[in-house]
């Protein structure tokens, strides 16, 4: 059956013309479908007879919606349940940031992981299997069909999706099939920039290339540790790709005038967090290139980590900054609801009292 979340112009068209239905509607279908609209019942300038059949001719809607939860600066996550396919019956979680100005959907691309970096929630979780490209675009239509059904107070949010990140669960690059499938959707049907897309990896260099050469979306990494030894323990897929080959594979990314790659440092407390570790990025980074986005630590159960103090946190970044690196911080965004980066985890079960209702 053609899944309706990436069904392109053309696709529709054809599965119309084979069933006798006029392929003009294709457009129509596909309008509601780019606003979040997947359920043929309210399309409403489809006639009657046509939404029936949409529904037995197309793949609507591969999720079902098992709990919203929303965060007191309005972060919403969502859990969800895989309704067909190789992962049914499997949950996954996605996010949406409100900012004033701008929108963002944390997005899942594997159920768990396999890569088990040990300061990581999804890591813990058992890996069950990849999400196809269409249950990956399903999140972000989800998304925006909540946003219009209940919108967010305007001082939050600007209630609309402008920008996505591939930062949920999984390892995006370990799941390239189904990640590659749904940029095609979210570039060439969803009409999102490549500018407002990025991608956040643990570093598996073939994968970066092939990204680089058919999609080059801006790209994150989970640095963590820029000396191997130290790496080989936070971040394992490094055994197997070390920090000299990311390092050349880096160099080589497409970047826009202007763009920079993010390289992710999560701050554990005298684990990544020393002067020596300063010297290590100082000698790792590519200042031309690269910028340092330090985050929070934040703890969840299946970890003993202790994130660094806010204020070493800021002297971390001050030293990193005089070295001639350009460094932020990350304002971590829905930690009190488990929505926050690494703590997504769709295994535990959602605390009753947070829940609200799809
Ligand atoms: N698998 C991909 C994308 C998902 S993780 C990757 O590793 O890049 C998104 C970001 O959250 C990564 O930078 C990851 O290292 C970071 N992260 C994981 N666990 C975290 C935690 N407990 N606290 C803060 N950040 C964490
Ligand atoms: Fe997987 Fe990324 Fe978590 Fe590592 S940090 S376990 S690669 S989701």
């Amino acid at each position: 059956m053609t899944p309706l979340a990436t069904a392109s112009l053309a696709e529709l068209r054809t599965l119309l013309d084979q069933h006798g239905a006029p392929a003009f509607r294709a457009q129509q279908i596909l309008d509601w479908r780019n606003k979040g609209v997947v359920n043929p019942e309210e399309m409403r300038n489809i006639p009657n007879a046509l939404r029936e059949k949409l529904a037995e001719w197309c793949l609507c809607d591969p999720l079902t919606l098992i709990t919203r939860q929303q965060s007191a600066d309005g972060t919403r996550k969502y859990l969800l349940q895989l309704d067909q396919g190789k992962c049914i019956g499997k949950r996954v979680e996605c996010v949406f940031i409100p900012e004033p100005e701008r929108g963002t959907v944390c997005i899942s691309s594997q159920v768990g992981c396999t890569l088990d970096c040990p300061f990581c929630c999804t890591g813990s979780q058992p890996f069950d299997g990849n999400l196809a490209g269409h249950e990956i675009v399903a999140q972000v239509l989800m998304v925006m069909a909540d946003l219009r059904r209940d919108p967010l107070p305007v001082s939050l949010s600007a209630n609309r999706v402008s920008h996505i990140v591939f930062m949920g669960q999984g390892e995006p690059m370990s799941n390239e099939k189904g990640v590659h499938d749904t940029l095609k959707t979210l570039l060439d049907q969803l009409n999102i920039s490549r500018r407002r897309i990025t991608l956040s990896t643990s570093g598996l260099v073939h994968g970066i290339t092939r990204l680089g050469a058919k999609y080059p979306v801006n790209l994150a990494i989970s640095l963590h540790a820029a000396n191997d030894a130290l790496r080989d323990q936070l971040v394992p897929i490094n055994r197997t790709f070390p920090l000299a080959q990311l390092r050349q594979v880096l160099d080589n990314y497409p970047l826009p005038a202007q763009r920079h790659i993010t390289l992710e440092y999560v701050m554990l407390a005298g684990v990544n967090d020393r002067e020596e570790d300063i010297a290590a990025l100082a000698r790792f980074v590519n200042r031309g290139r690269e910028r340092v986005n330090l985050i929070h630590y934040n703890p969840h159960p299946a970890s003993d980590f202790t994130g660094s103090s806010s204020d070493h946190i800021n002297t971390f970044a001050a030293a990193l900054t005089n070295r001639g690196i350009r460094t932020t911080v990350r304002r971590s965004r829905g930690d009190d609801i488990a929505a926050a980066c690494g703590q997504l985890n769709s295994s535990t079960p959602t605390a009753p009292e947070n829940a609200a209702p799809a």
